[in-house]
């Protein structure tokens, strides 16, 4: 058993304002984008990579630096 890879996209040009559009991957409209701009779920995304941990096409954001200020975040 592997956990499943969550995907943090956190940062706002994973939503797009303009409106939905259908997922990549089952069709159904989302809001959220990759970081290539792909319509995806991200749970879509996340369930991807499971399946094909060896590709990169979906990937998380970069960590942002930690601060102490991110404790109570
Ligand atoms: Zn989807």
């Amino acid at each position: 058993m592997t956990a499943m890879p969550l995907l943090v996209w956190r940062d706002s040009a994973h939503f797009d304002h303009r409106g939905d559009r259908p997922c990549v991957l089952c069709g159904q409209d989302t809001p959220l984008r990759s970081h290539q701009r792909e319509p995806v779920h991200k749970v879509c995304a996340e369930d991807w990579t499971e399946t094909n941990p060896d590709q990169i096409r979906f990937v998380s954001d970069a960590q942002p630096r930690r601060t102490d200020s991110d404790v109570h975040a």
